[in-house]
């Protein structure tokens, strides 16, 4: 009897001897962090394990997900709710809304300490961007995905996921703003953007460089985000269920703006533009279109001059169209006034 409980107990000691230095360390109850799936490849199947670039989005459901990762339970107390199933390029306002009003909610308990969200990785920096501009908490939300499907040899999703989860669960995380984790990379939702098809490093800010890190020995930060993100955010969308049409038109030789027009004649309440037809988007103006000048060149700033202040033309900053778009559309919900719209792009 002595000698099964003696046994017992070395066994318990051997056990701990071996546990990962994150479950050993971790002082107290495990954080609680709920997972928002949307899909994406990172939910998604291959023919066969060597099959990387082509596979169906939205196989995968968040409990497959979750079940394949038992380390997950190293490092939080996760729950998670499906938003939906698809790839992101059909991830639309109505899912973008639904996210940001659950997130909120989830965040406002007093015993969650995070929020993770699968997102395919196409146009994952656009719901990273609009969550930054209405979630209404300082706790870490943090947008994973991945490069190759749940089915790969060598895949990356389930690592994305125990990094997000981890930084999720991170005081050092909160008041960062919403974040991007793919390739152990930290990146703030404002600044980054895909900016490979292929390569698991996708996710680049470019000239401004990650936040940090989420190396196996902590979660680290080299650099907080200045702009104004989640809790200091003027944007609601607690009672919204769509936002204004605002489309993006691509500037190049021989642009006759046939595309803003047809995009004025769709609707549009604004427009993104990277150059474009001197008279069509004089046509928009007269319309009450809000314009707003951006760039095709993937970085660099678009500055505030007087002859866009002449024009009424809202300069974009750094932030590249489809990033102006989402800023753009919940302006639009507050104000139609190009200079209050400037100021909004100055300090979001
Ligand atoms: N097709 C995918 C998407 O949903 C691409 C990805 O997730 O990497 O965006």
């Amino acid at each position: 009897m002595i000698r099964n409980l003696l046994l017992s107990l070395a066994l318990i000691a051997t056990a701990l001897a071996s546990a990962p230095a994150s479950a050993q360390s971790s002082a107290g109850p495990l954080p609680k962090v709920r997972l928002f799936t949307t899909g994406g490849t990172i939910q998604s199947r291959g023919a066969h394990r060597q099959k990387l670039m082509e596979y169906s989005d939205g196989k995968v459901t968040p409990e497959q997900l979750v079940n394949d990762l038992p380390e997950l339970k190293e490092v939080a107390q996760l729950e998670y709710m499906e938003i939906s199933n698809v790839g992101s390029p059909s991830v639309n306002t109505e899912i973008q809304l639904r996210l940001a009003k659950e997130i909120n909610a989830w965040l406002a308990k007093p015993e969650s300490a995070g929020a993770v969200v699968t997102h395919g990785t196409a146009t994952l920096e656009e719901t990273a961007y609009f969550l930054n501009l209405v979630v209404k908490s300082d706790k870490p939300v943090v947008l994973v995905g991945a490069m190759r499907p749940f089915t790969a040899v060598s895949r990356d999703g389930p690592f994305n996921l125990y990094n997000a989860v981890r930084v999720a669960g991170s005081p050092k995380a909160r008041g960062m703003g919403v974040m991007i984790l793919l390739n152990d990379e930290i990146n703030a939702a404002r600044d980054t953007t895909k900016g490979n098809t292929y390569r698991t490093d996708t996710f680049v800010a470019r000239d401004l460089g990650p936040l940090g890190y989420a190396d196996s020995d902590q979660i680290v930060f080299y650099r907080k985000p200045t702009y104004r993100h989640t809790s200091k955010s003027e944007f609601d969308v607690s009672k919204l269920s769509t936002l204004p049409r605002v489309d993006i038109t691509y500037g190049y030789q021989e642009d006759d703006g046939t595309a803003i027009d047809a995009f004025v004649a769709a609707g549009a309440k604004g427009l993104v533009l990277t150059g474009g037809d001197k008279d069509a988007i004089k046509r928009a103006q007269e319309k009450g279109v809000l314009i707003v000048s951006s760039d095709r060149k993937g970085s660099g700033r678009v500055v505030e001059s007087e002859k866009a202040a002449a024009e009424k033309r809202v300069t974009s900053d750094n932030l590249l169209p489809m990033k102006a778009r989402i800023l753009l559309r919940l302006a639009l919900t507050k104000t139609s006034d190009p200079k209050e719209i400037q100021r909004m792009f100055n300090q979001y």
